[in-house]
């Protein structure tokens, strides 16, 4: 019981416990922040035509060779080809189209000359066609044209399994016509805070109780990393109430469950021995500040993690077990921290275990600064919300001087 595991053990035990969740195609339109569970080619070539960048002339290059401002080479316009429309016939020799951007390149010509560069100089304002252009500059072939395919080819890799789609994915999809995609279901997380202290915001403040927040924090991490959240209350530190809510969980198919509090050795601790009595636990003891005890196991068929209580041990305790989890649920690989390397703007000193210390980072000059963001105390929920940062100090290190460089993960969007 008194054996320290590592941080890095524990995640790692952790995550074997756990594989992406199945698939199911969605709509495009709700296909946002999905998962996608199989790469997706390009089913045609984009763009699918050749066409025009710019407002101007579709011209064959060669006859504008001798184009000048003084001496205007002149082509007879024989088509207009505003975008959406096509033109069927073929520019030859001494011709020209009228073409609006995104508008076909139409056959026989290689270039667009822009409109700025002929004898109706402004923008196109909406007049009618002219008889014929004065091209005022040379264009070699292939100047302002986009040709078929030159995004992507039919049948190249596009997005790869296990993306995240954002918006401009999205869009690409939408420009190769897809309808929907296969992606990951929403991991379902179940979220409770056992404790008889703990009452609701709403309810009185009587002696003795303070409100949960733990559940908050859980609840809108969990959110916030693309779950779907089933909020299952509050128990009191009372077997029957504890087991009600692991039934519950299993009821609704959860992937997880997800809690705080009341693991430890405490004799009003019923978590452990509801688990025990219907699946496995292990509780552990982290070598980390905050957040030490830790709880991993399963209620009949459902892993249970169960986190340190205190608010900031049971935030921190998110960042470093779930979050890697929930990410692996989701089908993503391996989480990425976001963190950069911070020299720190005060003396640090700690205890020894690895340290996850609240701090405030801000750059100047290139150069990330981090400074503590106050009471390091594990329920002080104050200097966490003044903190965009977890300061990371690695285990067997007490002290540290002004300067000493550290991983710092950023916190906030
Ligand atoms: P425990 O793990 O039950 O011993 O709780 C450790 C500390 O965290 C105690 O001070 C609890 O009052 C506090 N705590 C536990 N759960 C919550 C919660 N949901 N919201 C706020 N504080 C909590
Ligand atoms: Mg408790």
């Amino acid at each position: 019981m008194s054996h320290l595991i590592s941080v890095q053990e524990s995640l790692e035990r952790i995550l074997t416990a756990f594989s992406p969740v199945e698939t199911e195609a969605v709509p495009l339109r709700e296909a946002y922040g999905r998962v996608l569970s199989r790469p997706v080619t390009a089913p045609f070539d984009f763009p699918p035509f050749t066409n025009s960048s710019m407002d101007g002339f579709a011209v064959i290059a060669a006859d504008t060779l001798p184009a000048s401002t003084d001496k205007p080479v002149w082509l007879r316009t024989v088509a207009d080809i505003p975008a959406g429309s096509h033109f069927d016939g073929s520019i030859r020799p001494g011709e020209a189209a009228r073409i609006m951007t995104g508008a076909p390149l139409p056959e026989g010509a290689d270039a667009v000359v822009p409109v700025e560069s002929t004898h109706i100089g402004a923008r196109f304002d909406g007049s009618a066609m002219p008889e014929k252009v004065g091209i005022l500059q040379p264009v070699s072939p292939g100047d302002n044209v986009r040709p078929r395919g030159q995004d992507v080819r039919a049948g190249a890799p596009v997005l790869s399994a296990g993306t995240a789609l954002r918006p401009q994915d999205i869009g690409m999809l939408a420009s190769l016509g897809f309808t929907s995609v296969e992606v990951h279901r929403l991991p379902r997380i179940t979220v409770f805070s056992t404790g008889d202290e703990l009452v609701q915001p709403g309810e009185d403040l009587t002696p003795g109780k303070i409100y949960d927040s733990n559940s908050y924090v859980l609840r809108g991490l969990t959110r916030q990393s693309g779950c779907q959240v089933i909020d299952l209350g509050l128990a009191k530190d009372d077997p029957d109430q504890v087991r009600a809510l692991f039934e519950e969980a299993v009821r609704q198919q959860a992937d997880l469950i997800l809690s705080s509090a009341g693991v430890s050795v405490g004799a009003y601790d019923y978590v452990r021995q509801v688990i025990e009595s219907e699946g496995k636990l292990s509780l552990w003891r982290v070598n980390m500040r905050p957040g030490k005890p830790l709880t991993f196991g399963r209620y009949q068929n459902v892993p249970f993690l169960g986190l340190a209580g205190n608010p900031v041990s049971a935030f921190v305790g998110y960042q470093v077990f779930v979050l890697p989890v929930l990410q692996k649920l989701r089908g993503l690989p391996a989480l990425q921290r976001r963190s950069v390397k911070a020299v720190t703007g005060e003396p640090i000193r700690t205890d020894g275990r690895e340290s996850y210390l609240r701090a405030r980072v801000t750059v100047e000059g290139g150069i990330y600064r981090a400074v503590l963001s106050g009471h390091q105390g594990s329920g002080n929920l104050f200097s966490l919300i003044q903190a965009n940062a977890l300061l990371i100090v690695p285990s067997g290190v007490k002290s540290l001087p002004i300067g000493a460089e550290l991983v710092a993960w950023l916190l906030d969007e």
